[in-house]
């Protein structure tokens, strides 16, 4: 090989924790080359099985990279999709995903150039985002918007929680619930969770018209169902919130219920915005290909990485479908920069979201994170992905074992989280 395709000579994983708190494992990978001082850096965190994704890659999936020249990207990626026959999942795709950044960070390096620039060049200079807020009551998110819409935010998620309830999705949980969160996490098994659906339902239209009473149209706003109800209470809300002017509405139903989703596109105008569970480029594509959804969240570190998601946002482009891949703190900032390069490059972008509520301890770790500016989010662009992981820090601040709680109904039954 001539000097222009280095070979992979050690595919590594790190599994670190750099805040040691819950859904704060980071999985990551470092693919180095035969090249001097030439290694990319990729995230192959999918919270919840860190330590088997960890394991798919050094078992079962770099034996078949050693030696093989970095450069090929593509090929690689479909050659590690087809290796293991028994293909596709959060685990498969998460280690395929972490590959895959680190692949596009050697080839930006060597090329000396930012990875947004090799898919075509930037299109915008900054991406508008949003944060997400929460209470236990309507006043206390109101008052956490109006915070936001002065620091100069134009979208902001708000979730509420329902008052017969302990616990809900990124709501703030009552008193016992946490002290037994932290009872559970002290042991390192799943807390227990109570959830009823059909209050939330009837709770979120009085929500959405007392704030869009005290707020007018100065903001706009995202609410995140999280899957957690009925495909007929799906239907309901989607009818029910579209007065309300959502900037979208998140993971409303699970993605199987494909015979609502297209109920919902015919009875509501309510735009729609799904994605983040997907495990593979092309599952739930009928959601693109129909034009069901209009905004698609999909995970970089869980649907293929980036060479995955520049064809996800070509097949939504036809569309009119609008990207705004998922962002939060549960995935390491190597995905946020991979998140970033890509939304820099595609011409059909919509929102970014950058949510992390990390502390300094994560920049032991990782070289640079995104930043807020006025409602945006901006990244230094140096070449590759433009960061780099202290390996000593990170090694410092192990995997920790902190369970996502168990949710259930109040008979019992086991729900979505
Ligand atoms: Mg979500």
């Amino acid at each position: 090989m001539t000097a222009n395709s280095p070979l992979i000579t050690d595919v590594d994983v790190i599994v670190t924790n750099p805040m040691q708190v819950p859904l704060g494992n980071f999985a990551l990978v470092r693919i180095t080359t035969d090249q001097d001082g030439l290694y990319g850096w990729g995230d192959a965190t999918c919270s919840g099985s860190e330590m088997a994704v960890a394991a798919m890659i050094e078992e079962h999936l770099a034996p078949a990279l050693i030696g093989q020249p970095a450069g090929r990207i593509e090929q690689l990626w479909h050659t590690i999709f087809h290796l293991p026959y028994y293909r596709s999942g959060s685990v498969h795709l998460s280690a395929i995903s972490g590959i895959d950044m680190a692949l596009w960070d050697i080839k930006g390096k060597q090329a000396g150039l930012p990875v947004c620039e090799l898919l075509g060049g930037r299109v915008r200079d900054r991406m508008l985002t949003y944060r997400s807020v929460s209470g236990r009551t309507f006043d206390e998110v109101l008052e956490r918007v109006q915070e936001l819409r002065q620091a100069g935010y134009q979208v902001v998620k708000v979730q509420v929680a329902v008052p017969e309830l302990e616990a809900g999705y990124a709501v703030p949980a009552s008193d016992s619930q946490m002290e037994a969160n932290a009872e559970a996490f002290s042991r390192g098994v799943p807390p227990d969770e109570t959830w009823e659906p059909e209050p939330y339902t009837r709770l979120l239209p009085p929500f959405f018209e007392f704030l869009r009473k005290e707020l007018g149209d100065s903001v706009q706003l995202i609410h995140d169902v999280h899957e957690r109800v009925t495909p007929s209470q799906g239907l309901r809300l989607a009818c029910d919130l579209a007065p309300f002017n959502l900037f979208y509405l998140e993971d409303l139903l699970r993605p199987e219920h494909l015979d609502t989703f297209r109920l919902v596109r015919q009875q509501s105008p309510v735009p729609l915005a799904m994605g983040e569970v997907f495990c593979d480029p092309w599952q739930g594509q009928e959601l693109w290909f129909e034009h069901l959804v209009d905004y698609a969240r999909h995970d970089l570190a869980h649907i293929g990485g980036i060479t995955a998601a520049r064809k996800i946002a070509a097949v939504c482009e036809a569309r009119g479908i609008l990207t705004a891949w998922h962002g939060p703190g549960n995935i390491s900032p190597v995905t946020h920069m991979a998140n970033a390069h890509v939304s820099l490059a595609v011409p059909n972008f919509g929102i970014q979201e950058f949510d992390a509520n990390w502390d300094d301890r994560i920049e032991e770790v990782f070289s640079t994170v995104p930043a807020y500016a006025d409602g945006h989010v901006t990244v230094p662009l140096s070449t590759g992905l433009g960061i780099d992981v202290d390996i000593d820090a990170a090694r410092q601040h192990p995997y920790v074992r902190r369970m996502r709680p168990t949710v259930r109904r109040g008979d019992g039954t086991p729900w979505a989280y």
